[in-house]
């Protein structure tokens, strides 16, 4: 039977709406329309014309049928959301919390259809022979145009359009004339737009010894044969690849592909952010040509969309990307990897703050596929499920080529550098050792986990630190020095050009804190005037091959150093770097967040994981005033499982993740003690709910930067066992919050064990 009518969710993000309406389906749609469809309909009492999307179909009307209004029509130009992606955002909706439409908007990262890119070209209808006598005919009538094109035609057959109106001059009317007599046709042909540029794919000539098909060795093997001999027996299993750095994961996860792909199958590869596409694609392109696929947010409008259409028609079998590649609409998926899987760039920062591997999981039960999580360093959350026997966890304990061995680590105190007069960035070690590298033509890598010039900025009179206006951070130093100094806020962009004074006393003695890879830039080329030094972080990556281009340049030996942020330790492999040395390690170990040891530990470990990845044997040199902090010893001891042990302790006598579950209700306002009065009464109204299932409540308190954008902050954090008690505490949050007028100004979204501070 035809659906007569269907339940339309409508396209505003807005929580008072976040319900389905029902439409009437007019008879001469009834056999086109399916769920997931964008469609037309009137809303509200002015009927304006709104989109929505069906998500359900009904044989009864709710109420008087005559006043149920009727679908006007299917928008051809959407993308149709496929049945198993409403499923997943069902799935996300209820476990992260968000509105109906931010989740199916999730699970679509594409929305519009682009227009195909069209190929123009001219093609000789007729035999070489019947051309001759054309061109013979064409002459006597003067008609040189012609002549030209048939000439041009006659040896090639097809010529690209562009040729013809181009070089060749060739009017519109001509081209007429031709198509007339049958001697010519104006093809087109539409293509998809092509993403994996050249210097991708090709091979510096560094890597030439690499071109030969790489054979699993005997740990690799082993790995491969426990994921596959499980699937054939057709268990789907969640597998945690703990791999060293350098022990080769990459190959792994070729080889487990090879073998799904054989199947017809589809293979969906996340990588924790775009700095690492080059490297990743690069090296499946080798084995699986251009059924390899990327997705990322570079990449237009257009060439995104191309990319889903071949995913969904079966063109390409492995789709590498971010975060939202998880939602490429393959029809037959097999596997899911997330590589790096600790990554935090996994979660989501927007409203559903959803977590990629547990998404991932969710995704591959409904398909039949499974998930493989690698890291050299996993997350304590996963490494814990491992350890519980809810994950498989498979190991590497070695690195993949012969000679090479784990670097050799050596923490250096800052402290002590200092009480030895040193005051520069370097310790002397790590000097010595850049030289020592410059001098034997090896390259260096310089790690320093900020970004910009310099910290904030402070009158060193009277102490005024500059602070936006608009939030609670000081501001940012950029190009410190140069004429066109300025200041920013990080958090909402606000400017200004470097003040000369100090507003407050007047004094000249303006100064900037604190260290950027811009700072260690200049101060390593003044040091090492012979060097050639380049820089990679936020500022330098704006375009779009950016990433592409500066590590292309380094990997082919046209610089000597690499100063970067943390988008330079991850993943890479350059077989000719030898020292790494991490500027300032302690940077990320103090954030008022429980994940920061872990970060820090993860950053030093995959830092020093990049020195020494040939045959040369590698250093890494650490500067820290904690040496003495578990996440640095155990970093620099390259010891997963005794960091791991230590971390697991902290989290359990502080009651954090994977212990229990957290869930930040966060608010915002623009009114503070409106915001304070909304909050104490939320938490009143939760503690009361939470009270049979022992729900800690902690809370409310401000966020750790109250206000960004004018906007104020504030949050409660609700602890429990149980994650599902959690989301009962949201549902009811959910339905309390739209009953009640006095909330509906304030914005209340939630995150379930967030990955950073509030
Ligand atoms: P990981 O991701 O585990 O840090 P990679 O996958 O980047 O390690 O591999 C490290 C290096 O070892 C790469 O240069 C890779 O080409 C090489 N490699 C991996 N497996 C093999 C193998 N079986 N034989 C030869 N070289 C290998
Ligand atoms: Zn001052
Ligand atoms: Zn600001």
């Amino acid at each position: 039977m035809l659906p007569r009518f269907a339940d339309i969710i409508i396209d505003i993000s807005h929580e008072a709406i976040d319900r389905t309406f029902q439409y009437k389906i007019p008879e001469e749609l009834q056999r086109r329309i399916r769920i997931g469809m964008q469609v037309s309909i009137p809303f509200g009492r002015g009927n304006s014309i709104r989109t929505g999307y069906v998500v359900a179909f009904s044989d009864t009307p709710e109420f008087d049928e005559d006043k149920i209004k009727e679908i006007l029509e299917i928008r051809n130009s959407a993308v149709e959301i496929e049945g198993s992606l409403m499923e997943l955002a069902a799935f996300i909706k209820e476990r992260y919390g968000s509105t109906t439409i931010q989740a199916l908007k999730t699970v679509m990262p594409i929305k519009e259809k682009v227009k195909g890119l069209v190929y123009k070209e001219v093609r000789l209808l007729v035999t070489r022979q019947e051309a001759l006598q054309y061109i013979e005919l064409y002459q006597r009538k003067n008609a040189k145009a012609k002549v030209r094109l048939l000439k041009e035609l006659i040896d090639d057959k097809v010529i690209p359009y562009s040729l013809v109106t181009g070089k060749l001059n060739i009017s519109n009317s001509t081209l007429h004339a031709l198509q007339h007599d049958m001697v010519i046709s104006v093809d087109e042909e539409g293509y998809y737009r092509d993403v994996i540029s050249k210097d991708m794919v090709e091979d510096n000539g560094l890597q030439t010894e690499q071109t030969q098909k790489e054979i699993p060795n005997e740990e690799q093997q082993a790995v491969i044969d426990t994921v596959l001999t499980d699937y054939e027996a057709g268990n789907r299993d969640t597998y945690l690849l703990k791999g060293v750095t350098g022990s080769g994961k990459t190959l792994v996860y070729i080889e487990i592909i090879e073998r799904i792909v054989a199947e017809r199958k589809q293979a969906i590869v996340l990588i924790p952010e775009i700095a690492l596409t080059y490297q990743t694609v690069k090296r499946f392109r080798k084995r699986f040509g251009d059924k390899v696929t990327i997705m990322n947010s570079k990449l237009s409008k257009g060439e995104r969309y191309d990319q889903f259409e071949k995913a969904k028609n079966g063109e390409v079998s492995v789709m590498i990307g971010p975060r939202s590649a998880l939602f490429t609409p393959f029809r037959n998926l097999g596997i899911i990897i997330i590589d790096e899987e600790h990554e935090t760039t996994y979660k989501s920062e927007t409203p559903p703050k959803y977590h990629a591997r547990e998404v991932a999981i969710e995704r591959a039960r409904m398909s039949g596929a499974f998930v493989l999580l690698g890291s050299a360093t996993p997350s304590v959350e996963s490494y814990y499920q491992a350890q519980e026997g809810k994950y498989k966890l498979l190991t590497l304990k070695n690195r993949a080529i012969a000679d090479a061995c784990l670097a050799d680590v050596t923490v250096v105190d800052m402290r002590e550098e200092l009480k030895l007069g040193n005051r520069t960035i370097f310790s002397a070690r790590l000097k010595e050792l850049i030289q020592d590298r410059l001098e034997k033509k090896q390259q260096v890598m310089l790690f320093l986990n900020r970004r910009g010039f310099a910290g904030f900025v402070s009158c060193r009179s009277c102490g005024h630190v500059f602070k936006c206006p608009h939030c609670d951070v000081s501001l940012t130093e950029h190009f410190a020095g140069k004429p066109n100094a300025k200041l920013s806020c990080h958090y909402c962009g606000y400017e200004i050009k470097r003040p000369m004074e100090c507003p407050e006393c007047h004094s000249k003695m303006i100064a900037g804190f604190g260290l950027g890879t811009q700072k260690v830039e200049e101060y390593v080329k003044s040091v090492f005037p012979q060097a050639r030094v380049l820089r990679m972080d936020a500022d330098t990556t704006k375009n779009k091959d950016a990433h592409e281009k500066l590590l292309g340049q380094f990997a082919n030996g046209e610089a000597d150093i690499l100063v970067g942020t943390q988008m330079i330790v991850k993943g890479h492999d350059f077989t000719n770097v030898t020292l790494v040395g991490v500027i300032a390690a302690d940077l990320t170990m103090f954030e008022n967040d429980f994940k920061s040891s872990e970060k820090t530990f993860d950053l030093l470990t995959q830092a020093a994981g990049r020195a020494g990845r040939g045959n040369l044997r590698g250093e890494v040199v650490i500067q820290t005033y904690a040496p003495d902090h578990y996440c640095i010893e155990t970093a620099a001891a390259q010891d997963y499982d005794a960091f791991y042990a230590e971390e697991k302790a902290y989290r359990k006598m502080l009651s954090y993740p994977p212990f229990t579950n957290v869930m930040v209700v966060y608010m915002e306002d623009d009114d503070y003690n409106e915001l304070v009065r909304l909050s104490e009464n939320l938490k009143v109204i939760i503690g009361a709910w939470g009270v049979s299932d022992e729900v800690d409540i902690i809370g409310p308190c401000d966020a750790t930067i109250v206000k960004i954008s004018d906007r104020y902050r504030r949050v409660i954090y609700l602890k429990n066992k149980d994650y599902d008690v959690l989301v009962r505490m949201k549902n009811l949050t959910e339905a309390f919050l739209k009953t009640r007028e006095e909330f509906k100004k304030c914005y209340i979204a939630f995150d379930f064990n967030p990955t950073h501070s509030y």
